[in-house]
């Protein structure tokens, strides 16, 4: 047993959830008690999905135990059979399912229907989401996939993207126009978009392209294997790593890449001279492998940042996240405890944490401003908008997402100034963020706007048409030229401000 309140990927069969979602033309029929319908939520409200998805369940409840399960859902596989047609079933159990063993895979296939029916070994107590999504998609691929003759031109497949993907939707798109660029078709996209016939059609591609490894690596190698395509090892997230695919791809194909960049904006972005406020800005990252991979490299050569942490969950990918962090000289924390990631990031105290949602959550409570890089997501990170993470676009996306939380340069600057300004002090966040209510850091000293014409502890007093003046100051610099000219006052024996004094004030303090 293991107390845990917030967990990052859910147990496997919602990984192949993912899967059966992603495709068309393909049914799930998932043993499962009656509660687990939750997981519907998960596509029809976090990604707004239009339709259920294609799963049915056997809902059974605590009376059925005593009767027959297995009854159920061999029932459940028929209805859904008749109802939906679909071109092949997908049957496995959730962990409740999984207790009382009734086989899901070898029931469906006594019942002789004529489509494919492929059963998955989900082990729901040892393996988690992301396994759930490789497995399942290893285990259609290999049912469905088989060595056919290569297309004419040069075509690649995508694997990896999902149903409940971050930014798999625009990623693909982006991917697909920058192979396009390139003279490569692409082949089939799979799981997301494919259909079952599809996939028979996957051994037709000269490579592939291994978008995700989390969810298609052991689709990929399987290809390899069977059908002698070779797959693409670098996610091309981040402008470095989008390079570096191009070159893998022109090396797996014999082509020259004619690549047009001029849409491409981070470079200079991060070059001008506005970004210099970033150099060596501490950030912790963690999320998936995959993505923490390629925010590592961005942070590090693309946006000038410190990274003084690395980290994941999904121990799948813990090898390399490890191999990582010992090349940049940095600890690698491989766990899916959120606690012991809020200890760490406490302990490094950085300045930034590009995360998950999770470590959004621990960012708000340790005050430091986060970026969302990877899943687990709310809802907000399926955006309406155009937000890729791939290729070009997908770099311009990055840097704007990770330099938002950020306070701007003139703001850091002016809070280092004026440390005990009520407006720009240590706790008062960026103000293009809105909501955060200005502390007063001296609760007796007025605040010119609530209290005009109000006298300060020496007794000096604003006269109305000074007041008005002080308010023609821009917001960010007004207490500090407030408290100049009181100081400038309280020391000449000066009671009452005019509009003199405070310009007095301001030529004495310009010297
Ligand atoms: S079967 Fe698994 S997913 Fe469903 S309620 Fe139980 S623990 Fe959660």
């Amino acid at each position: 047993m293991k107390l845990t309140v917030w967990t990052y990927e859910g147990p496997p069969h919602i990984g192949a959830m993912r899967v059966a979602t992603g495709m068309k033309g393909l049914h799930y029929v998932l043993h499962a008690p009656q509660g687990d319908t939750y997981a519907d939520l998960l596509f029809t409200m976090i990604e707004r999905r239009d339709h259920r998805p294609p799963v049915s369940y056997t809902t059974f409840q605590a009376r059925d135990l005593g009767s027959d399960t297995a009854d159920l859902f061999k029932q459940s596989c028929r209805d859904a059979y008749e109802r939906f047609k679909p071109e092949a079933i997908i049957v496995g159990a959730s962990c409740t399912a999984e207790l009382i063993q009734d086989d899901p895979g070898g029931l469906a296939e006594t019942m002789g229907l004529p489509i494919p029916v492929i059963p998955l070994e989900l082990p729901s107590y040892q393996r988690k989401e992301n396994f759930g999504c490789d497995e399942t998609f290893f285990q259609l691929v290999r049912a469905l996939a088989k060595p056919i003759e290569r297309t004419q031109r040069i075509s690649c497949n995508i694997l990896g993207p999902t149903g409940l993907g971050f930014r798999h939707r625009d990623d693909v798109q982006e991917l697909t126009a920058l192979l396009y660029d390139l003279g490569i078709e692409v082949n089939v996209v799979a799981p997301m978009g494919a259909t079952p016939t599809g996939l028979t059609r996957l051994g037709a591609a000269h490579f592939n392209v291994l978008l995700y490894p989390e969810t298609a690596e052991a689709a990929a190698r399987y290809l390899e294997r069977e059908c002698g395509q070779p797959y693409t090892k670098t996610v091309p997230i981040g402008v470095g790593a989008t390079r570096d695919f191009i070159a893998e791809v022109a090396k797996l194909t014999g082509i020259t890449p004619e690549v047009d960049e001029s849409r491409l904006r981070l470079p200079w972005w991060s070059k001008s001279v506005d970004s210099t406020y970033l150099t060596g800005k501490r950030v912790f990252i963690f999320g998936d492998g995959t993505h923490v991979r390629a925010a590592t490299r961005v942070a590090r050569e693309e946006m000038g940042f410190e990274v003084v942490g690395i980290g994941c969950y999904n121990r799948e990918m813990a090898r390399d996240i490890r191999g990582l962090a010992k090349e940049i000289g940095v600890e690698a924390l491989i766990t899916d405890d959120y606690l012991e990631v809020e200890q760490t990031i406490e302990a490094l105290a950085p300045e930034m944490i590009l995360g998950t949602q999770m470590e959004r959550h621990i960012g708000k409570r340790l005050g430091i401003p986060c970026a969302v890089i990877s899943a687990p997501v709310h809802v907000q990170d399926f955006p309406a908008r155009y937000s890729p993470q791939v290729g070009f676009e997908g770099a311009n996306v990055l840097f704007d997402t990770w330099i938002h939380p950020l306070v701007m340069g003139l703001e850091e600057h002016l809070l280092a100034m004026f440390r005990e300004d009520f407006e720009f002090h240590d706790a008062a966040g960026p103000s293009h963020h809105g909501g955060h209510a200005p502390k007063a850091i001296h609760a007796d000293e007025p605040v010119v706007e609530q209290t005009p014409a109000a006298a300060n502890d020496d007794n000096v007093i604003w006269l109305a048409p000074a007041e008005k003046e002080l308010k023609k100051i821009p917001f960010f610099v007004r207490g500090k030229a407030k408290r100049n000219t009181e100081k400038y006052a309280a020391e000449r024996g000066v009671h009452e401000i005019s509009v003199d004094t405070l310009y007095e004030a301001k030529a004495h303090y310009a010297r």
